[in-house]
């Protein structure tokens, strides 16, 4: 959470991370999941199209937004977005 503004006019800005996972390009190779420092991401239980198992997220631990896992990824299979949500 960001400050923006005194107590006067006071906005506080959250910041959302959104991760799309695309299953069928993810070959379970798992380097994405060493590189995240919250744990944030899980091997699937099911499979893809390939037969294979592939990341889930773990919603109980937080994604800080590192880039770490989009960057490794040799099969580019994870997108990051950003969302900023005001609040008075
Ligand atoms: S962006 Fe960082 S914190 Fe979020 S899932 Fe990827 S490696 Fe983990
Ligand atoms: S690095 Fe890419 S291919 Fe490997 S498990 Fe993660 S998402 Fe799947």
């Amino acid at each position: 959470m960001e400050l923006l503004g005194n107590n006067k006019g006071k906005i506080s800005v959250t910041k959302k991370y959104i991760l799309k996972i695309n299953k069928n390009r993810c070959k379970g190779c798992q380097l994405c999941i060493n590189v995240c420092p919250k744990k944030h991401l899980k091997m699937s239980v099911a499979f893809n199209k390939s037969g294979l198992h592939f990341i889930e997220e773990d919603q109980e631990n937080e994604c800080i937004g590192c880039k770490n896992c989009v960057i490794i990824c040799p099969d580019t299979a994870i997108e990051l977005y950003q969302e900023e949500e005001e609040t008075k």
